[in-house]
């Protein structure tokens, strides 16, 4: 193996700049070249290319987004459109392809693996959907985001002795609801792999009220509904003045933590350590702490439940 090729796809993590870091510094540290593909797949279709050097990457571990830039490659899901990838990967005469990216991503790597390209998947979204790892780079940040926007609105919410519904990202896993809910002490925390009842919410709500309580956090995943309707659902039922707040793309963007830059190093060099060991279709994870590799097709088939012990904890701390 002499060259290896670094991408970021789908949606931007913070934390994905200080992996790119890490792949270019570890790669160049065993005397190997580094390509740097510009927009994920859709770069790679394009040839859009550039090669990496020990100063490419510096001044980069502090910063939110991803330097190489991400899309979403529709061309990408073809077949054609892989084979236009693959050519490129010839020309510039790439051995191995280490993919920054979430679960779609990790699809499309293991699909150019299975044409002879070695690829190695990095955990990178805000989600932390992703089975077979603890944490995804860019989780810790985002709920420190989330947790720090709460606590301000809280501020307003005690003021004005209101209602907060706040819708936070998580279309398919609840857990940047459920850490930043557990840690703010929301009353009601809904995410989308969880059934709840809206009129035991607003039961809750009203017992709250009846000991005195005068202001509440509802916390919803935007996967478990929609912050609007949840509001309006409320306020029909209590006739209370109820506020909504959408966080939206706040919570993807900033100066990654330091749990994220920690991580997103360990698994970037590692991620390069498993293509020179002559890996392929790999994915890197973390579990108790330890980083593992786990073949894509198997983390990717692995049913993903969050940590439903902290929906039941926030459940007795809010009764
Ligand atoms: P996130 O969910 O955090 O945004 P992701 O990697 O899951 O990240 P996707 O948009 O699902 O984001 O995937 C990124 C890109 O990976 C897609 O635009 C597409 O080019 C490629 N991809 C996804 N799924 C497949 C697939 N089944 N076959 C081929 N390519 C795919």
């Amino acid at each position: 193996m002499h060259k290896i090729g670094v991408l970021t796809s789908g949606g931007d993590a913070p934390g994905m700049n200080a992996a790119i870091r890490a792949v270019v510094r570890k790669a160049i540290f065993h005397g190997l070249q580094v390509a740097g593909i510009k927009r994920g797949f859709q770069g790679l279709i394009q040839g859009d290319i550039i090669d990496m050097d020990l100063g490419s990457v510096g001044d980069i571990i502090h910063r939110g987004g991803t330097m190489l830039f991400t899309a979403r490659s529709d061309e990408f899901r073809t077949e054609q459109g892989r084979e236009k990838a693959f050519q490129q990967v010839q020309e510039h005469g790439i051995d191995g392809l280490i993919v920054i990216g979430g679960d779609g991503s990790f699809r499309g790597a293991k699909l150019l693996s299975d044409m002879g390209v070695p690829t190695i998947g990095i955990p990178g979204t805000i989600d932390n959907d992703i089975p077979c790892t603890e944490f995804t780079i860019g989780f810790d940040t985002a709920i420190n985001t989330v947790i720090d926007l709460v606590d301000k609105i809280r501020d307003t919410a005690t003021s004005h002795e209101r209602t907060y519904v706040i819708e936070v990202m998580g279309r398919n896993a609840g857990d940047i609801a459920l850490v930043a809910g557990v840690s703010v002490g929301a009353e009601s925390i809904l995410i989308p792999e969880e059934k709840y009842d809206m009129i035991k919410v607003v039961e809750k709500l009203k017992r709250g009220a009846a000991r005195g309580k005068k202001h509440s956090i509802i916390l919803v995943a935007e996967g478990a509904g929609k912050g609007f309707a949840i509001g309006e659902v409320i306020r029909e039922l209590t006739g209370w003045e109820t506020r909504v707040t959408v966080l939206g793309h706040i919570q993807r963007g900033g100066s990654p933590s330091a749990f994220d830059r920690m991580l997103a190093s360990k698994m970037g060099a590692y991620a390069v350590d498993l293509l020179k060991a002559g890996e392929r279709a790999k994915m890197v994870g973390t579990m108790g702490g330890q980083l593992q590799a786990t073949d894509i097709t198997e983390a990717l088939a692995t049913p993903r439940k969050p940590d439903l012990t902290l929906y039941h904890l926030a459940d007795a701390l809010s009764i």
